[in-house]
């Protein structure tokens, strides 16, 4: 049984011994180590081989920790397998490679020969210029979807009205683009406005509907013409409404002020009773009733003047 300080100091012999290369000498030392130190001085020593066998670069820090829980004498031997300046590269052996274990039941496994490392300097950071562009395309993406998705922007025309007709509801949703017809209201296509100049739409035109009989040679005398029609054909309140949605409407700012001149100057037209009300009434029956007077008797009165007794028959 020797001396544990024996065992470091053969230690260190060996260490020197494996530099020179003498091999022969280092195993001499080593078996004596082997067969002269007592079971707990030798467990020390292969509880230091096993740590910088298997540890790699850990080893050192792991060997720290055995040597602080150890006693003095183990401290020895533990001091002395420490790893040391000029000690030749201790390489740990590459892992094994698995082989494929095949059963009845995995005989479809490939062997394996794929070893898994990690390189952080071959790792890709994380660009946040591309990350908030990706994150733009995918909300442009999100929004396309909600609200175009499905979307059919040029359907069959199975939806046509019969016989093409005017669906009105539906023509009347958007806003005038130009000023309406004086008498139906309906938009004026662009040669009734610009060509005949009577203020009136096609249709009324050819209904022979009244209109604006003033000959007209640029637009502001047009936009007169236009208020002293309404004001003469519609009673103070309609002619107050449909002159402000002609002014409304022109969106001109000269336009805009020959309207509003016109007005300022044509109070008293404005207030005059519908051009339709000024007709003179005929007079009324001898029982002074007014309701379809004809031949100077109203309709109450021309019945009673029917054969009753064709009514009793
Ligand atoms: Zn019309
Ligand atoms: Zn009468």
């Amino acid at each position: 049984m020797s001396n544990p300080i024996d065992i470091a100091e053969l230690i260190s012999q060996i260490r020197v011994l494996v530099r020179e290369g003498d091999m022969r000498k280092a195993k001499r030392h080593a078996s004596a180590i082997m067969h002269d130190s007592g079971p707990h001085h030798w467990a020390t020593v292969l509880t230091c081989a096993n740590i910088l066998e298997t540890r790699g670069p850990r080893a050192v820090f792991t060997l720290r920790r055995f040597w602080q829980a150890s006693d003095p004498a183990a401290r020895a031997i533990i001091a002395a397998c420490a790893p040391q300046q000029g000690d030749p590269e201790r390489r740990s052996p590459a892992p094994a490679i698995p082989e494929p274990r095949w059963t009845a039941r995995t005989r479809y496994q490939a062997p394996r020969d794929i070893r898994t490392e990690i390189r952080p300097d071959a790792r890709r950071r994380r660009d946040p210029d591309a990350a908030r562009r990706q994150g733009r395309a995918h909300a442009v993406t999100d929004t396309y979807i909600r609200e175009r998705g499905g979307v059919d922007d040029q359907p069959d025309p199975t939806e046509r009205p019969i016989a093409y007709a005017l669906d009105y509801d539906r023509a009347a949703l958007p806003a005038l683009r130009g000023l309406p017809c004086l008498h139906c209201f309906v938009e004026l296509s662009e040669i009734a406005d610009h060509e005949r100049r009577d203020g009136l739409c096609f249709e009324c035109h050819d209904r022979g509907r009244p209109g604006i009989t003033t000959p007209t040679t640029n637009a502001a005398e047009l936009l007169i013409a236009r208020c002293a029609y309404i004001a003469e054909h519609y009673h103070r309140t309609a002619a107050l409404t449909l002159l402000r949605r002609e002014w409304n409407q022109v969106r001109d700012r000269h336009a805009r002020t020959t309207i509003t001149e016109w007005v300022t100057a044509n109070a008293a037209a404005i207030a005059a009773p519908a051009r339709s009300a000024q007709h003179e009434l005929p007079p009324p029956c001898d029982c002074g009733s007014i309701r379809q007077v004809r031949d100077g008797l109203c309709v109450d009165c021309r019945q009673l003047d029917s054969s009753p007794v064709q009514v009793a028959a």
